[in-house]
């Protein structure tokens, strides 16, 4: 009796703890049917989603799941509902979460990637190129020589891809800060893999920089998405959502917009809008911590501004591993001298002694090579010894 009432207090203790990002999908991934051979991977916790389309010619996989045991996972699932190959990777948007999977499936597939993030990968360096070769172990042998470029396939505005009597179409809205965002329309089964713009129930990831795009870019996509009546929705992140949930996107993008418009009226200076900008219409809604960078790109936008552009500098650090957030896509290191400092550690470090970041552990020995940023300094290289 006496355990159990502990028990439950930790557990109420463990509550109030509990940050306010409130996770909408469950703790396991899920590998969901939407349609005859159309398939939904759902990340656990709001990891990246996937999306899977079977024809007798062969498989295309939309996305390529969060990190390297996901896209195990979904290669998987693959396997459980069909024997043909993966002969497409198509890239809704070029972030390490939504790429970092792709070496496991090309070569031998080809990858299809709208021109602005092949212009990216084009420019790529050479640990960029050495992470991707590293990424799954089991491919070393097909990667040695492999450029990420070697197999892809681009295009401008609108591709059709027609395999094995499927259609699927690509879609690109653009503007001039849409970083290569596309969305994937299957007309006959009426699925959409909403790419970027496709949110349910999450404040977006929208930055000042416009790494993401603009909440304007987002809008002109979310009504062309809207025009298609898709049956389901396959977002970048969080459960499988509907036409209506697209429409509630629309409306909080334009009350956020309103609402950062008031505050420039009455004069606010940006960090004064970052502090007040709220978004409590939509409570229980993940990613709260969202709100200031939010406020700032539209701030940005409203002022008519390009993306904020923050000087880079390179820079060394050696020590300890402090903490460890969010399997290891965050950490906060003690260097040797004693000062703390905060990593983004994302699919494109160069990571050398574990096999992948959610290996990282408190107390491991550490150094890296890393650029020194406004919000969490980027990673570039890291070795970590255990
Ligand atoms: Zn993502």
């Amino acid at each position: 009796m006496k355990k159990s009432s502990a028990l439950l207090c930790s557990a109420v203790v463990f509550l109030l703890l509990a940050p306010e990002a409130r996770a909408i999908t469950g703790d396991k991934p899920e590998f969901k049917k939407l349609a005859d051979d159309v398939y939904a991977y759902v990340g656990k916790v709001n990891d990246a989603n996937a999306m899977v389309v079977v024809t007798t010619q062969g498989v295309v996989v939309v996305d390529t799941g969060n990190n390297q045991p996901e896209t195990r996972n979904i290669l998987k699932h693959i396997q459980a509902v069909t024997r043909q190959p993966v002969r497409y990777v198509v890239i809704t948007q070029n972030h390490g979460d939504h790429i970092g999977g792709t070496p496991l499936f090309s070569p031998p597939a080809t990858v299809i990637l709208h021109e602005r993030v092949a212009k990216d990968w084009s420019a790529w360096k050479s640990y960029q190129v050495n992470t991707w070769r590293k990424r799954f172990p089991e491919r070393a042998e097909a990667l040695k020589d492999f450029h990420p470029m070697d197999a892809t396939v681009t295009f401008s505005d609108r591709m059709t891809l027609r395999l094995g009597g499927k259609d699927i179409e690509l879609l690109y809205v653009g503007d001039p800060y849409n970083p290569g965002d596309i969305a994937v329309w299957l007309p006959q089964s009426g699925v959409l893999h909403g790419g970027f713009a496709a949110y349910k129930e999450r404040h977006p990831d929208i930055r000042p920089d416009y790494s993401h795009g603009t909440t304007w870019g987002m809008l002109k996509q979310l009504e062309a998405l809207i025009a298609l009546k898709p049956k389901a929705v396959i977002p970048s992140h969080g459960p499988v959502m509907n036409l209506g949930d697209l429409q509630v996107m629309i409306d909080y993008l334009l009350l956020a917009r309103q609402r950062v418009r008031g505050m420039m009226d009455k004069g606010m200076t940006v960090e004064a809008v970052r502090k007040q900008f709220h978004m409590n219409e939509y409570k229980g809604w993940d990613r709260e911590a969202h709100f200031p960078v939010i406020a700032a790109t539209i701030f940005r936008e409203l002022r008519g501004e390009g993306p904020e552009i923050f000087p880079v500098t390179e820079k060394t650090v050696r020590g300890k591993i402090a903490k460890v957030e969010e399997e290891g896509r965050y950490l906060t290191i003690v260097g040797d001298g004693g000062k703390q400092l905060s990593l983004r550690i994302s699919n494109a470090t160069d990571i050398e002694g574990v096999p992948d970041r959610s290996q990282l552990k408190v107390g491991m020995k550490f150094s890296a090579l890393y650029e020194e940023q406004k919000e969490r300094n980027e990673t570039l290289q890291m070795k970590v010894e255990p």
